[in-house]
């Protein structure tokens, strides 16, 4: 695979990486770092000891948070030399709660081709391991350090129905479960998943109000990178009952109310109780 689009323009790649286990970065992600003019990487000596690992000798820029909108003018400039750049941050997916979306934006803006390289990110890792079966979620990335600002974040999630997956520092784990826990309320379900892919990796799985009481049990348990992903808000039965107008209203039309509602149930899965009630309503004309 070459460095060059078809029209022969330079390209960015965004390159994920691994976000502990050095092994995980796909087949493509190496040809592609091997093969570019540089490497515009969040930290170089870091980048560095991937890419010996591999045994690849890349020319290396920095690209950090302080520089990211220099290091876009810089980038788009050697792209217009012709040199195609891999983008890369210290762990996982550049842009996701890392820099690099500066970079791309002004890439783009300038009419150069990105190209992404996907791979890993905490985010799917922790996810895919976490076993909730709602298919929607919610990335929240790292919540305020505040506590005050953190509080009224969590506040405006509470009634959020997707799974809430955020990023967390060590030395914040125990105040921002404890908040999770107030705002929540404690009978929902949260996931640590701790250090994954690495040798202490963790998946632990608890009800809110069990949370803090896991993590002071040892002291380790509150050490190394964090994902916490929790249940999101119970549907409440107002929405269910809603919901199950449109199904109801099809059915009365042609049906008598009984029929129509044991139809319903079949459909919709919903309970009896709150379907007979919302017939009854219905036929009365609410
Ligand atoms: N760009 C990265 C990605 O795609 O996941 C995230 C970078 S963000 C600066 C770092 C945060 O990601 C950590 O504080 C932690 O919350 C999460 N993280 C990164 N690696 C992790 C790992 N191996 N296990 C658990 N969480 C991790």
């Amino acid at each position: 695979m070459g460095t060059e689009t078809k029209a022969g323009t330079a390209t960015l790649y965004v390159v994920a990486t691994p976000i502990g286990n050095l092994s995980d970065i796909t087949l493509r992600a190496l040809e592609v770092l091997k093969s570019v003019h540089v490497i515009a990487a969040e930290d170089t000596r870091m980048t560095s000891r991937l890419l010996e690992r591999h045994g690849i000798a890349g020319k290396l820029m920095a690209v950090h948070e302080h520089n990211e909108r220099a290091s876009a003018e810089r980038i788009a400039g050697l792209l217009a030399e012709g040199q195609s750049v891999a983008l890369v941050s210290d762990a996982g997916t550049p842009a996701i709660s890392d820099p690099g979306a500066k970079v791309v934006a002004a890439v783009r803006d300038a009419g150069y081709p990105v190209v992404p390289v996907p791979g890993p990110s905490a985010v799917v890792a922790a996810l895919s391991a976490a076993g909730f079966e709602n298919s929607r979620f919610l990335f929240c990335g790292f919540l305020p350090a505040r506590a005050g600002e953190r509080r009224g974040a969590l506040a405006d999630l509470a009634g959020e129905p997707a799974t809430l997956v955020f990023y967390e520092a060590p030395h914040r784990v125990v105040e921002c479960v404890t908040d999770l826990c107030a705002a929540l309320g404690g009978d929902r379900a949260i996931v640590f998943a701790r250090e994954l892919t690495k040798i202490h990796e963790t998946i632990h799985r608890c009800r809110l109000d069990e949370a803090v009481a896991w993590l002071e049990a040892d002291d380790n348990r509150q050490r190394g990178e964090f994902v916490l992903l929790v249940a999101g808000a119970p549907e409440t039965g107002d929405d269910d009952a809603a919901d199950f107008d449109g199904t109801l209203k099809i059915l009365l039309d042609e049906l008598p109310l009984k029929q129509a509602v044991a139809l319903a149930v079949k459909l919709t899965g919903g309970s009896r109780n709150v379907l007979y009630e919302r017939a009854l309503a219905l036929k009365d004309g609410e």
